[in-house]
């Protein structure tokens, strides 16, 4: 989470605002001539119904996140979803002994998810949830990483310094996981009009010391997947070549719960012998609020047994794989129910309903003369544009800012190192993003259009409008 800093000498200044008195009992509120303190714990309590009011006054300001097309996370669920998570969020999932039933509900998601991404045995294969996708990369490198140790067990530690491949297009949960996981990330910097990850540039970056290679089903930058399948080839030919055996992770965060449904014939997952674990979050495509991930290894092999703990004072031995303890087991329940409600076809369907709406958005963003398109939203629903060659009046930083005044949430960015030269904008289309709302972002962002070219030239852009797109 954001780290914060305590209070400063203004945050602390009481603000003196007198309390709404329609949100108070009948009776005045002693002490309460003026609001709480924001900063310190009030010295006395309010009533239920003035602290709800405080609270629910302030997120107001919060933006709309049916709007927000920077996320991937899910900002629709049926109410009956939200029904059963208010059931559920007294449930802790650690206590899998007492909450025995939550427990089976996780191990039937694993199940279905090593059926749906073709676990080769898919009772031999072993999963997880997790809180999201991040957590979910953790555990799956630091698999990675104890099956290198115990083959180099002269080498390291002292001699051999691990290192793991990836694209530089990764989320930056990878750069966490080498960052505390003390592995060098060995990133393939893009190149002209290559995105992410391609398989002689992975290859060509492994030694003796490499754990994995990651790749990305798909990327956050742009939407696109890279070649999973030309990847494992790729270290086929390294092992026959050096001997090494190169496991592969699927970061497939979004992507392992759209191409299943919508690019059958595409081979990524543990068809593919050399995919050791994969991970998906369920609260993005898998279509639960936010709070769960999953993590599956194709069988026991692939994730060292001593990884795993058994907490016995709870009653149970549950063997558990995860970085946090408690954890709500509401998101676990939403998860299932989503399954047992949508099945396949449901998935099918409402996946492909999103990819249209994204398809149609880029294929008319293409059609305007002032952007260009670097994915068509046929991947991922997800899609990146930039200023056409010719457009000098404004950047994508201020069609960012304008879509804003009108409440969509667009984020711009600068792709990293190599380049650094392009900022693009990047539309995320979710579950709930109807063609109706398309319609209308069209419309706004046509309307906007006149005015930002007759722009002297693009505003000057302070660092922190380069909006956040880590999602
Ligand atoms: C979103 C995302 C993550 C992080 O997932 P969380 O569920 O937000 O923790 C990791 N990798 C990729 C490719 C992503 O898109």
């Amino acid at each position: 989470m954001t780290l914060h800093k305590g209070a400063s000498p203004s945050d602390r200044k009481q603000s003196g605002h007198p309390v709404n008195p329609f949100y108070g009992e009948a009776d005045p509120i002693a002490g309460m001539e003026t609001s709480p303190p924001r900063h310190a714990l009030p010295d006395g309590p309010l009533s239920p119904h003035t602290a709800y009011q405080f609270v629910h006054d302030e997120l107001m300001l919060d933006g709309n996140s049916r709007l927000n097309l920077a996320t991937f996370v899910t900002t629709w669920m049926e109410p009956q979803a939200a029904v059963l998570m208010a059931e559920c969020r007294d449930k802790n999932m650690i206590d899998k002994d007492e909450y025995p039933r939550t427990a089976e509900l996780e191990k039937r998601c694993v199940a279905m998810l090593a059926d749906l991404w073709h676990a080769p045995d898919p009772a031999a294969a072993v999963g997880c949830s997790t809180t999201g996708s991040s957590e979910a990369c953790m555990l799956a490198g630091m698999a990675l990483k104890r099956r290198w140790m115990q083959r180099n067990q002269d080498r390291y530690p002292g001699k051999a310094r691990p290192n793991l491949i990836m694209g530089a297009n990764v989320q930056v949960c990878w750069e966490k996981f080498c960052n505390f996981w003390e592995v060098e990330a060995r990133t393939v910097p893009m190149e002209g009009d290559r995105f992410h990850l391609d398989a002689p540039s992975a290859a060509a970056l492994c030694d003796e010391n490499t754990i994995g290679v990651v790749a990305i089903l798909g990327s956050t930058f742009d939407g696109s997947y890279e070649p999973v399948a030309e990847i494992c080839a790729a270290l086929d030919e390294v092992q026959r070549q050096h001997g090494w055996d190169i496991p592969v992770h699927v970061d497939g965060a979004s992507g392992a719960m759209i191409a299943p449904f919508l690019d059958p014939e595409l081979v990524w997952d543990f068809r593919l012998p050399r995919v050791a674990s994969i991970n998906t979050s369920g609260h993005k495509y898998g279509l639960v609020y936010p709070g769960v991930g999953w993590a599956l290894w194709r069988d026991t092999d692939a994730l060292p047994e001593e990884l795993v703990f058994r907490v016995n004072y709870l009653g149970g031995d549950m063997p558990t794989f995860a970085l946090n303890f408690s954890r709500p087991g509401a998101q676990v329940a939403a998860q299932y129910y989503t399954f047992l409600r949508l099945g396949r076809a449901g998935f099918r369907a409402v996946q492909q309903a999103t990819r249209d709406v994204a398809r149609s958005m880029a294929e008319r963003i293409g059609a305007l003369d002032d952007f260009t398109l670097l994915t068509q939203g046929d991947q991922l629903p997800v899609f990146a544009f930039t200023t056409a060659g010719h457009v000098t009046a404004f950047d994508v930083f201020d069609v960012s800012r304008r879509l804003k005044e009108r409440g969509w949430l667009i984020p711009a960015y600068t792709f990293p190192e190599n380049r650094e030269d392009l900022s693009v904008l990047r539309v995320v289309c979710r579950n709930g993003f109807s063609l109706d709302l398309a319609d209308l972002f069209l419309a706004d962002l046509e309307a906007l259009l006149p005015e930002l070219r007759d722009q002297p030239g693009p505003m000057q852009r302070p660092e922190s409008v380069a909006t956040a797109f880590h999602h």
